[in-house]
């Protein structure tokens, strides 16, 4: 048999489709020392009201991002049939095992779900969810956000972003959808590499899509969440799932020009920024220094900026090893 035409092993305990409001599982069997024949439970919630398109909401694809799993728990348990004007299928820690260790990879294959797809029936479990996600829940939905924001390496102004597509229209309807959003940024988005990503595939499949970065540190603050909350219910409100217009916000509009705008770290050591998030910085401008740790009197490297713009993302944590993203700079510009 075609591994990519086996079954999937995951069984939703829930009817996806029948009008209501139901709280279930994606149940994902995982025979292992403490449970024989036991499970990976992750939490679904599905509304079905009237005739509409269809929403598919997921964070935690990441486990240590928390804006998208406290605006989607929230979400989930106030959403009701009546409200809604189509479906909206909610999944607030897409790669459960990871969301409940804490940890952006799976504590139990060290799958990395955004770097999974598209997915494999017969794989490791981080690839059994993708390809749950792949064959069955992506092809149900019209539109898909999937937040995300740094975890515990990573901290970025807050925005909403879709990528440059080959498909202009489907471009359009996505960078239509990040507007709705209204984060205080607004991204076009460059990946290091887009092989393997949730992102890719959604896309690939003609679907409108917009994912985030919403800020970071392995933490969640008061303000982000707040952001995430009013973003999913303006997306939903921009697809006509839920009544009324998005909530109109202020958002700087952002482009990733080119890989310049990634600088990664060439040292290890103490990195000490001069910029902080959002602030504007020059092209050649010293945005970090990283002074080596194990003696005095050593000269610190200087980490430049390679392309002008603001301070978008930057390492969180105060060490940093060669190979780290120290920071990512962007270019503020005319929305499309
Ligand atoms: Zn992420």
């Amino acid at each position: 048999m075609n591994p990519a035409s086996r079954p999937s092993p995951v069984v939703p305990t829930v009817d996806l489709a029948a009008p209501g409001v139901r709280h279930g599982h994606l149940r994902l069997p995982y025979s292992r020392d403490d449970s024989a024949w036991g499970s990976v439970m992750i939490p679904i919630t599905v509304v079905v009201g009237g005739e509409g398109p269809t929403a598919l909401l997921t964070g935690g694809n990441h486990g240590d991002e928390y804006e998208g799993p406290a605006a989607l728990f929230d979400l989930a348990q106030r959403l009701t049939p009546e409200a809604v004007s189509g479906r909206v299928i909610i999944v607030p820690a897409m790669n459960y095992p990871a969301f409940a260790a804490g940890t952006r990879t799976s504590p139990i294959d060290r799958g990395n779900l955004n770097r999974s797809f598209p997915g494999r029936p017969d794989g490791t479990v981080t690839e059994k969810i993708a390809d749950y996600f792949t064959r069955h829940l992506v092809p149900l939905a019209d539109i898909v956000l999937d937040f995300h924001s740094g975890g515990r390496t990573l901290d970025f102004v807050p925005y909403a972003a879709a990528h440059e597509l080959p498909d202009k229209a489907q471009e359009a309807r996505c960078f239509a959808a990040v507007a709705a959003f209204g984060a205080p940024y607004s991204m076009r988005m460059r990946e290091i590499d887009a092989v393997g990503m949730y992102d890719t595939t959604v896309e690939e499949m003609g679907k409108v899509f917009v994912t985030t970065e919403l800020g970071g540190g392995g933490t969640a603050s008061a303000r982000t969440i707040a952001i995430a909350r009013r973003g999913v219910a303006n997306v939903l409100r921009h697809a006509g799932i839920l009544a009324g217009p998005p909530e109109p916000a202020a958002s700087r509009f952002l482009d990733m020009p080119s890989d310049d705008c990634f600088v990664f770290a060439e040292e290890a050591g103490l990195v000490a920024f001069a910029r902080d998030l959002g602030e504007e910085v020059s092209e050649g401008e010293v945005v970090a220094l990283i002074h080596p740790i194990a003696r005095t009197g050593l000269a610190p490297l200087a980490m430049r900026a390679k392309h002008g713009g603001i301070l978008a993302a930057r390492h969180f944590p105060g060490l940093v090893k060669p190979g780290d993203c120290l920071f990512v700079t962007a270019t503020v510009e005319e929305a499309p």
